[in-house]
């Protein structure tokens, strides 16, 4: 028996036109460089936003003949115009697809080729980074330029220049989106790929409403009209978490950082613009909080922060949870749109001392992501909260492949998917009875010793919980007698006292970390290496050790 409801594609389009109506009066605010004139913070309504998107869209269709699945690319900052450019392209039915910032300029060449971008929005302040990339980038025919910075390196381009403002002007700020099928590509996002070449993953219509729509749930981040988002979190990095979707949909205000994320401006904006939410991966926290300890400000406005990208470190949460704002812990990756988990505690334990291990978890599940744990034999594992395997998760804002051109079939390479279509995630962990995810590692960054595994994420968070450690990072090196054993590299904060024999000591009687997980081999950092979104690099550690370019002491 058929159904009788109705049956209304669930479009990029439509998030758009509600927000832009029904919240039209909510507000995309973007920060400004006030010292060198630029002015007040910037503020635009979406209801503007629902205009200027027309005019953009307009201006792609007629000026640039950007038609059906052409790719628009994006290598901006979380400004307003960016989010003009998250709802313009894909509602007119082309692709958008986001640049990361931060790859090396080879990578960001080989993915605009690989994608065959025809236009590329870029902000003014970018413009350095492009440039010496432009003549490489064969497929890009127009470049349009937003916001400040001088224009003057892309003199002599190939790619005919637009300026953002001049190219919208005068436009209709009404469009008649088209009536698409859902499974259509709307957004293209390339995984960071620390090794091989990045991978395309390519989000529908259908997904990425669907993921707005559970991001928007109070057992995710819940928020509403009365809030106002600080996204940090790139919009060039899996559509800024699905942020700007989801504030469209409920009115939630955003305040944008642009290109201003170092701890100074962004403590301003939050003392400042008032903010009650914010999203950022662990590393940002960490220079805000060492900011706000050196500089105390009034940041009472933020209560709820988002942390997620990599595990968040308990010594984070407690300081964070110490000056009034509530860390919620989130797990995800550019595969899974990317809201995988989202660590609220059960009603049970509220109020209990159980309520702290349970936050420090990945999150639960939500309904619309099925997960599965594979053991090293490829066994099913049971949820029990011990039994650590392989992650595989499975729904409709999973990726079920990646892109792999125009006229290539999807890529589904073995080490990311099973067989019977589940995403293989790379990262190990268990889950309790009640769908709570801990994440013990990263299949490749676990230690394996004497055929047991040792956490290296375990070993870290029991570091920086001591107050002399900024921060620190373990990798699995080899040795003789157990295979793997791990090497600690610690960042010491300014003044510290502690050698590593305390460390060590202190891993044991605090951290609760088992006699033979200690490591017997350390080294102190300057800084823990980072990837291009910010999370520890842990190959370039391995490789400085295996190259004897570290100072390693053995207890
Ligand atoms: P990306 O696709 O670049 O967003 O990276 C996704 C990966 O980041 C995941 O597979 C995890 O290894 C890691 N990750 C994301 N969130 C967390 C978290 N809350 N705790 C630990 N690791 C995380």
């Amino acid at each position: 028996m058929q159904s009788t409801m109705q049956d209304v594609p669930l479009l990029i389009s439509r998030i758009l036109t509600h927000g832009s109506t029904i919240h039209g009066a909510s507000q995309v605010t973007t920060w400004t460089d006030g010292a060198s004139g630029e002015g007040e913070p910037h503020r635009r309504s979406f209801a503007e936003i629902g205009d200027r998107a027309a005019q953009l869209a307009h201006a792609l269709r007629d000026e640039l003949a950007i038609a059906d699945d052409d790719r628009v690319a994006t290598l901006m900052w979380n400004n307003a115009e960016h989010v003009e450019a998250y709802f313009a392209i894909p509602a007119m039915g082309a692709v958008l697809h986001t640049l990361n910032l931060r790859l090396p300029p080879e990578q960001l060449t080989w993915i605009v080729r690989h994608a065959a971008d025809r236009v590329l929005i870029v902000n003014g302040s970018l413009i350095p980074l492009l440039a010496p990339l432009l003549p490489h980038l064969t497929t890009v025919e127009h470049v349009v330029v937003s916001g400040p910075g001088d224009r003057a390196p892309l003199a002599g381009a190939t790619a005919r220049v637009h300026e953002y403002e001049e190219l919208i002007a005068g436009r209709p700020t009404a469009y008649d989106w088209p009536e698409l099928d859902e499974r259509q590509a709307a957004a293209l996002c390339y995984t960071s790929g620390t090794t091989g070449d990045p991978k395309g993953v390519v989000y529908s219509h259908r997904s990425i409403y669907l993921h707005s729509m559970q991001v928007n749930m109070a057992q995710s981040m819940g928020l509403t009209d009365q809030d106002t988002s600080l996204i940090v979190v790139p919009q060039f990095h899996v559509n800024a978490w699905g942020l700007p979707h989801a504030t469209f949909m409920t009115g939630v205000n955003m305040l944008m950082p642009d290109r201003f994320l170092q701890p100074v401006p962004l403590a301003e904006m939050i003392e400042r613009e008032r903010p009650t939410h914010a999203a950022a991966v662990p590393t940002i926290w960490q220079g805000l909080l060492a900011e706000l300890t050196a500089r105390p400000r009034d940041v009472t406005s933020l209560t709820q922060v988002t942390i997620g990208g990599s595990a968040c470190p308990p010594a984070l949460m407690e300081a964070f949870d110490r000056l009034g704002m509530r860390v919620c812990h989130a797990w995800g990756m550019t595969e899974t749109s990317p809201l995988g988990t989202v660590a609220r505690p059960p009603a049970h334990v509220i109020g209990t001392p159980e309520e702290f291990a349970y936050r420090l978890t990945q999150g639960r599940f939500p309904a619309g992501v099925e997960a599965r744990l594979t053991g090293p034999g490829g066994e099913r594992l049971p949820h029990d909260g011990e039994s650590a395997g392989e992650l595989e998760v499975r729904g409709n804002w999973i990726a079920g492949a990646y892109y792999n051109g125009p006229d290539a079939e999807p890529l589904r390479p073995a080490d990311k998917f099973s067989p019977d279509g589940w995403l293989k995630t790379g990262d190990v962990g268990t889950i309790s009875p009640d769908g709570f995810l801990t994440l013990t590692d990263r299949a490749k960054d676990v230690i394996k010793s004497g055929g047991e595994w040792i956490s290296s994420v375990e070993l870290e968070n029991a570091l920086m919980a001591h107050p002399d450690v900024a921060e620190a990072a373990v990798v699995a090196v080899p040795d003789d007698k157990w295979g793997e054993r791990p090497l600690a590299t610690v960042v010491l904060r300014e003044g510290a006292a502690a050698d590593f024999t305390t460390l060590r000591a202190f891993l044991a009687a605090e951290g609760g970390i088992a006699k033979w997980q200690l490591p017997e081999r350390w080294t102190v950092i300057e800084s823990v290496p980072k990837t291009s979104v910010g999370k520890f690099d842990k190959k370039v550690l391995r490789r400085r050790y295996a190259d004897g370019d570290l100072d390693v002491t053995r207890l």
